[in-house]
């Protein structure tokens, strides 16, 4: 498992690398290991959270060059951003069609998939209103580790 999913990161570096040839960006190391933390990140980290991370490694590394790598990802559709109801935009790397749930209380992130949804044609409606891009939903609420916490107080 280990291996392959080295093997997809490093894929997906080169994808970068590719991406930044073509549009005339010059691919500093800074860039790259921005990309690579948020290939490892499972929680969809928000901009500062990652750039706290890469700072470790890269002291000298702005939170202004961040936010502009990830304008760029994001341009080049290789990463999503999430939409949260309390105002930090939060990061993923682009990985397949899936979902997300968001907790209120802890605001962890977690993924999820829904086939059914997925395959469902849209309402009439949204039919007249013009074309579908991209469908995805996001469910806020209260996970269960805060419901859990709740019901010990
Ligand atoms: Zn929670
Ligand atoms: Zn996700």
């Amino acid at each position: 498992v280990k291996k392959s999913q080295n093997q997809d990161i490093s894929q997906k570096l080169s994808g970068f690398e590719a991406i930044c040839r073509e549009k005339g960006l010059k691919l500093t190391h800074q860039r790259l290991e921005i990309y690579r933390e948020l290939l490892l990140a499972k929680d969809h980290p928000t901009v500062e959270t990652l750039y706290q991370r890469v700072k470790k490694r890269i002291p000298t590394i702005s939170l202004d060059t961040v936010y502009r790598t990830l304008a760029m990802l994001e341009e080049a559709d290789m990463i999503n951003r999430i939409q949260t109801s309390e105002g930090h935009a939060r990061f993923e790397p682009d990985y397949g069609v899936h979902h997300h749930l968001i907790c209120r209380k802890c605001q962890n992130i977690t993924d999820f998939t829904w086939k059914a949804f997925d395959t469902m044609p849209p309402p009439p409606e949204i039919e007249q209103w013009g074309e579908v891009g991209v469908k995805n939903i996001v469910i806020e609420g209260i996970c269960s580790d805060c419901l859990r916490k709740e019901e010990k107080k």
